[in-house]
């Protein structure tokens, strides 16, 4: 048997009309850059999450520098984030001039839980990235207890959680700004590259929207020195399709997980867990094994596709030699442990019964 780590191949089929209708919509309409798929986006994924603004930006990358610019963190400032992310988080803040802080993980569920806070802070400290790692968020009772001590501003990094929930509300409302990624293989993906920041402060929203757009006040008046980078018409319009469906391709996403998190029974893997006051949305189902390379060519030779998120901690990359940095076992051992098995909207249950029995067996 065959199992990709990912596919988008039942999503995609089940939505073929409705996504061939957008295109043709938008191409009809001959409007390609912040038209009306655009604002309607914006007003539904606001609606979604339940926040006041809305700024569809190029993608994540950019949703998470163009927030902190908006805030003013830049030269002389630190922010501190999660050790073990993806390495978009840390070169946001390095693009605004700011220097990244790493802080440790909770070991039980891969994320930010206050531990490792008070330890990573200074007095050039200004803003913190809770990053809602793998699908589940971060601890934000502590983060934001944390981020009010010291008057810290707060940015979500949302690329690996749409639709989860912290105490009933959704990742991203939490901070001064949430920011998504609406790449292909996130849990709300486009059809290329594409991102959002929301907020409730209609300051920070149009600062974005501005600095997204060359720092244009309106049409060829430049109040900032802005970048170019907005969500098109096209991807917009796709993204409102997607949209609909998230809660359901959410819920499947769980399902696979209940049945990994019941049947996998093998000393030698540790499972993830999901702190009690929050919901989990699994953009990636991460196992940990002392024996992690050989586990992954072992489910290789059977068929079954995994990836390690991340295998160089973000202060070993070579292009991060020139940080000062500490020591992080945890995120070490996330590093060197840490397998990823498929997760995906349609994987059958024959396919994940199959990846379980390997799995038990190995
Ligand atoms: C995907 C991702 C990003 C970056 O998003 P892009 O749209 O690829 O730029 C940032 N942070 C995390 C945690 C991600 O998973």
């Amino acid at each position: 048997m065959n199992i990709p780590f990912v596919s988008f191949e039942k999503m995609h089929d089940e939505i073929r009309d409705e996504i061939y209708g957008k295109f043709q919509e938008v191409y009809e309409k001959n409007w390609f850059i912040q038209g009306t798929e655009l604002e309607l986006f914006e007003k539904e994924f606001a609606q979604y999450s339940n926040v006041k603004e809305c700024v569809g930006v190029g993608n994540g990358l950019d949703a998470i520098f163009l927030a902190l610019k908006a805030l003013g963190v830049g030269k002389g400032d630190e922010v501190i984030l999660p050790g073990n992310t993806f390495i978009a988080t840390a070169l946001a803040v390095t693009y605004t001039g700011a220097v990244p802080v790493f802080a440790e993980p909770d070991i039980r569920t891969y994320n930010m839980d206050g531990r490792g806070l008070e330890e990573a802070y200074t007095d050039n400290t200004k803003a913190v990235i809770p990053v809602h790692l793998y699908g589940q968020p971060a601890d934000m009772d502590a983060v934001m207890d944390f981020a009010s001590r010291h008057q810290l501003y707060v940015v979500e990094d949302c690329a690996q959680a749409h639709g989860a929930e912290y105490k009933g509300k959704k990742t991203g409302t939490f901070g001064n700004a949430g920011c998504f990624s609406f790449y292909p293989g996130k849990n709300l993906g486009a059809l290329g590259d594409g991102g959002a920041v929301i907020t409730n402060d209609k300051r920070i929203a149009d600062k974005v929207r501005a600095l997204g757009n060359y720092g244009f006040r309106k049409k060829y008046d430049c109040q900032y020195l802005g970048h170019n980078s907005r969500l098109d018409e096209v991807q917009a319009g796709f993204l409102r399709v997607k949209l609909k469906y998230l809660d359901k391709y959410n819920a499947y996403r769980n399902r696979v997980a209940k049945r990994y998190l019941q049947e996998i029974k093998n000393p030698r893997l540790t499972l993830p867990q999901t702190a009690a006051d929050r919901t989990h949305v699994w953009h990636i189902f991460a196992v940990l094994c002392e024996e992690r390379d050989r586990l992954q060519s072992y489910l290789a030779d059977r068929g079954v596709m995994t990836v390690c998120h991340y295998p160089i901690p973000i202060y070993e990359q070579e292009a991060y030699r020139f940080l000062e940095s500490g020591k992080y076992p945890v995120t070490k051992r996330i590093a060197s442990q840490e397998l990823s098995l498929p997760m995906y909207y349609g994987i059958t249950d024959e396919e994940i019964g199959y990846i379980i029995r390997l799995l038990n067996e190995f």
